[in-house]
């Protein structure tokens, strides 16, 4: 495992599509959790997904059961991640909404064939 790269200032980069598979997903009944190295500082990340936001998509979720890996992955594809590695990066502005490197990316969606 890469070490975190401590010195690396704030900045707020799009680093793209990430693998799913580089990031463990866990989820109850309410919450869909992402968490991983980030990908520019290597601090690890951990981002919640409430489902009552992202049921928003019209997704019907069965509240009473947790996810099934399908369903977490639908989730959480295309959503976007901050880097919330949760160390003030030299530069990290007030206010910021997360305390990390700045840099954000994509989950792609592991089942997806591409287009
Ligand atoms: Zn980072
Ligand atoms: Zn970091």
């Amino acid at each position: 495992m890469t070490a975190h790269d401590l010195d690396l200032r704030y900045a707020q980069l799009d680093l793209g599509p990430r693998e799913e598979s580089e990031f463990d997903l866990t989820s109850d009944s309410r919450t869909v959790v992402v968490s991983g190295p980030c990908p520019r500082c290597h601090g690890t990340s951990t981002t919640d997904f409430p489902l009552g936001v992202v049921g928003s998509k019209g997704m019907p979720w069965k509240r009473d059961k947790s996810l099934t890996p399908a369903e977490r992955s639908a989730v959480v594809a295309d959503e976007v991640l901050y880097c919330e590695c949760g160390f003030g990066h030299p530069e990290l502005p007030d206010g910021a909404l997360f305390v990390g490197c700045g840099a954000y990316w994509r989950l792609k969606p592991s089942s997806g064939s591409g287009t």
